[in-house]
Order: C-alpha cells, then structure tokens, then sequence
C-alpha cells in the first residue's frame, strides 16, 4: 500500500499549464500582539473552466488567501511571500495600477458580505455598470441595460425600478445579489466566491449557483469557491482543498475527497459540515477545541492537540515534525497510507453514513 505515495506523486499536477498558480504564499500580519502567520507555505493550481473549493474553519486563512490573490491586503501591515501568477503574470509585487485594472474585469470577488463590497453613496445600478463601462467602454446607455440585465439574472424584482435604488433601499439578500451581479458584471476569467449564498434563501442560492456555472460554461471562467456547504462543495467544484491553520492539509477531486477522505481534520469537517439530503442539524461527529491562535501556532503537526490519532503514529512526531502535502491527491498527516485507509473504513465511514 505504501506504492500509493508513488501514484499521488504521478498525478502531481506540473502547474504549468495553469491559468491560476500560487506557489508556496505566506501572508503575515502585524499587529500589536505579535504577527499572525495567517497563511504559511500554501500551493495550489486551478485551470481554466475549473472550480476549486476551499474548505476549513473559520480563521483558516480562506480568505486571507483569496483576498491576497486579488492583491487587496493592506501592504502595510502585510507581508506577503511566494509567487501568484494569474495567466502567467506574476501578482504577488504587482503595483496596485496593474492589480486595479485587473480587478473587476480579469478577476473579481463575491464577498461574504455585501456591505464589504458596495458604497452607500452611489446607486446600485452605478456601482454594476460603472465597471462595465470602464473595462468595456460602451455608454452610457449601454452600461445602464447591462446593470439592468444583472439584476435580472440575480433574480432582482422590478430590475428597471431597482435599478435607481442605493444599497440600503435594498434588503440584505437583495444587497447580497446587486454585488454579485457587481463581480459578474465583466464576466470575469478567475472568479472568487467567499461564501457567496451563505445569507440567501435555498431557491435563490440555487439561482446564483447556476448564474455561475452558465458563466463558466460561457466564459471558461476559473472559480475558487470558499464554502461551509458540502452540498455546494459536490454540486460546483472539481477539486477540493482543505484548509487548517493556513495551510492545506488535503487536497484531490472532490469525489476523492468526499468519498475517501484522508486527514483526521477532514473527517471531522466533514462530519460536522452540512449534508445533503439531511434533515440532522446537529454535527455527527464534532472536533473537540477549537482552531489556534495563528499568533503562536501549535508545533509539528498544527491540527495535533485537537487529533484522536497522534497515538496511532506514537512517538512524538505529530508534535515533533510537520508532515508535508504532496502535490496533487494527498493529506498532511503522519499516519501511514494503510492507516488512513483503515481508520476511514472502519471508524469514519460508518458515522458518515
Ligand atoms: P477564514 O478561513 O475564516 O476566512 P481568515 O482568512 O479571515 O479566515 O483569517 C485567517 C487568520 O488571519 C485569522 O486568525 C484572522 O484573525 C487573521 N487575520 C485576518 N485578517 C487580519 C488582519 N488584517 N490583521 C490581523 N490578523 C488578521
Ligand atoms: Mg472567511
């Protein structure tokens, strides 16, 4: 069994071919209790037409990661190393005209909350089609017909009318949809979706989830999708990466992730994550604890002290050394390939049913 380490390294993904590339990114900030090491050493690879998902707890470095793909840190109190290249551009030190430009047009972003992303001062209609008309140069007129037709197709009543409206006429799903309509608005090549349904109800959730795979049908857009939703996870995405602590921990297709999961960490995400075709609220199998502090992150392996496994791999490595990711199919973790595979089967697989 330990040939399978061979196979996961002949599926390594060479990332040359590409259309999103983010090679060993670590992004610190500075504060006044010390720095926090929010994302350490993260790669990954997303292609043209592909969705990835990114899963892990809150304060596991999803958005700190994506926010510093669209180069929206604040440089000041951020340090940013490794390499971002999008189309084979490298980002990571990109001047901020360069970055603007491609904000909004090459990439953009749904955010968590629409406020984050909408001004209070300008008609929504405005804030849609003013980046339609900047990257696009069509008028006036034609600007305001594009607003119109986002709208539409986020599902907003009486477009024509809302059209005029500013964000706090709008409720907060309404708010949620006029910026999304804000970030399809240019069709974009690489689209990142930071929980973009989380506050919707399940109809227009479903809406806006196929608003984007028509995107992607016609556009060949990349999207990373950062969800808490495992059904959102195995409707939308192609490859699964699992985040703890700033780093990924696991990653593969999604069916190999959802079917035979690896890390300890993802069996208990997976067990406490909402499913489909379930009426049971509650987390069938729960982490103890809660994620670190990224101040001063655990030794070793950073998902150790909360782990029902350390006294499988015995000794101290868990909390003695860092197990790597491999590129392509793979998990961080100590314990052997049999091991994973045995654990999941007998103690995993039951419970999750
Ligand atoms: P999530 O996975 O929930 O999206 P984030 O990426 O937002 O997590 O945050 C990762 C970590 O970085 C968290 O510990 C968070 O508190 C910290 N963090 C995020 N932004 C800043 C900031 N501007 N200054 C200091 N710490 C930050
Ligand atoms: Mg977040």
């Amino acid at each position: 069994m330990t040939t399978l380490t061979k196979t996961e390294d002949a599926a390594a993904p060479t990332g040359s071919d590409s259309f999103l590339s983010v090679r060993d990114l670590h992004v610190k900030f500075s504060t006044e209790d010390g720095v926090v090491n929010a994302v350490n050493g993260l790669s990954f690879d997303l292609e043209r037409g592909k969705t990835l998902g990114i899963v892990g707890e809150s304060g596991s470095g999803k958005s700190v990661t994506n926010l510093t793909v669209l180069g929206l840190h604040n440089p000041k109190s951020t340090t940013v190393e490794g390499d971002i290249l999008l189309d084979g551009v490298n980002l990571t030190h990109a001047p901020e005209s360069q970055l603007e430009s491609l904000r909004g047009n090459k990439m953009s972003m749904i955010f968590q909350d629409a406020l984050t992303a909408l001004s209070p001062y300008y008609t929504v209609g405005r804030q849609i089609s003013e980046p339609f008309r900047k990257h696009t140069g069509a008028s006036k007129k034609e600007a305001r017909d594009r607003a119109i037709e986002m709208l539409t197709k986020v599902g907003i009543p009486q477009p024509t009318l809302r059209v005029d409206d500013y964000p706090h006429q709008f409720s907060g799903g309404m708010r949620q949809r006029a910026m999304i309509a804000m970030s399809l608005v240019c069709n974009p090549d690489l689209l990142i979706a930071d929980e973009p349904t989380t506050a919707l109800d399940v109809t227009v959730q479903a809406q806006i989830l196929d608003l984007l795979k028509d995107l992607q049908q016609e556009f060949g857009s990349a999207i990373i999708m950062i969800t808490h939703d495992l059904g959102v996870v195995a409707n939308m995405a192609d490859d699964l990466l699992v985040m703890y602590a700033g780093r990924a921990v696991e990653r593969g297709s999604v069916r190999e992730v959802l079917k035979s999961p690896q890390h300890p960490y993802t069996w208990g995400l997976l067990g406490s994550m909402p499913r489909l075709n379930s009426s049971v609220d509650e987390p069938l199998m729960p982490i103890p604890g809660s994620p670190p502090s990224l101040l001063n992150p655990p030794s070793g392996c950073a998902f150790h002290p909360r782990c029902a496994f350390t006294g499988d791999v015995g000794g101290d490595a868990c909390v003695s050394s860092r197990p790597g990711l491999p590129d392509g199919r793979g998990s961080a973790c100590h314990l052997t390939a049999e091991q994973k595979q045995q654990v999941f089967i007998e103690k995993i697989q039951p419970r999750l049913g």
